[in-house]
């Protein structure tokens, strides 16, 4: 990766970058892990050209095949519920890769991250793009991620950025003791919402937090 598509220039350079860190932080993002991580990760190299531009917006934007890369404002604030919940990250599934933004965060934050994507496509350029950035701790898988990805299993934690009508019994089921999951759940009307595994037992506790729009956890594979 040449240094000067990484810096950015103008609309994507680091001056860019620190106004949008601090809008987060009048939203009510306060992880300075968090908002240390979204700083100096360049958002425009996970967008189209055209919009790269955009990239430092506190906005979702299109990444083809009728997805989004996800809003700072949510990526930030996913990252921070896990982090404040979660009792170690040695072990962390993502569902739903996208442009592979919210993974470049995730992966300077967990020790070992697992992506998983139904798209091929979007897979595939969040790959090279996050192999190109030096993101080396991430597995990726094709395969619909409302199954989760068991074989990796059991997980610290789990972000979700797609939402499921209800919360899938196998995430949960994947949820080591003491983990947590945060997904956006809903159809009409979503909801951010918290899972905890209880440590030794197969109960869990459910907090629903605000309301969020995400697109919807879809099934199959699209190649
Ligand atoms: N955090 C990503 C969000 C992308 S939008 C980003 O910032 O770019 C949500 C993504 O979830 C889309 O790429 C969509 O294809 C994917 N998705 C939807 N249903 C899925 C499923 N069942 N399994 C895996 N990925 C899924």
């Amino acid at each position: 990766m040449d240094r000067l598509r990484h810096e950015g220039l103008g609309m994507t350079s680091q001056r860019t970058r620190n106004r949008l860190i601090q809008r987060l932080r009048e939203e009510g993002i306060s992880n300075e892990e968090v908002l240390n991580v979204m700083a100096s990760t360049p958002r425009h190299l996970f967008l189209d050209e055209a919009l790269a531009i955009r990239a430092y917006e506190d906005t979702a934007l299109p990444i083809g095949y009728g997805q989004t890369i996800s809003q700072p404002y949510i990526v930030a604030r996913m990252t921070e519920l896990l982090l404040s919940r979660a009792k170690s990250l040695h072990s962390v599934l993502e569902v739903g890769t996208g442009s592979g933004y919210q993974t470049a965060i995730l992966s300077r934050l967990v020790e070992q991250l697992y992506s998983v994507e139904r798209v091929e496509p979007l897979l595939e350029k969040a790959r090279k793009c996050l192999t190109e950035l030096g993101h080396h701790n991430v597995e990726y898988k094709l395969s619909n991620g409302g199954f989760g990805w068991p074989e990796k299993g059991p997980y610290d934690a789990i972000l979700a950025a797609a939402a499921p009508a209800v919360v899938p019994d196998e995430l949960k089921q994947q949820l080591a003791p003491d983990g947590v999951l945060v997904i956006p759940v809903g159809s009409e009307h979503q909801y951010l919402t918290m899972v905890t595994r209880r440590q030794d037992s197969d109960q869990f506790d459910v907090e629903k937090l605000e309301a969020v729009r995400f697109v919807p956890l879809l099934s199959g594979v699209v190649r």
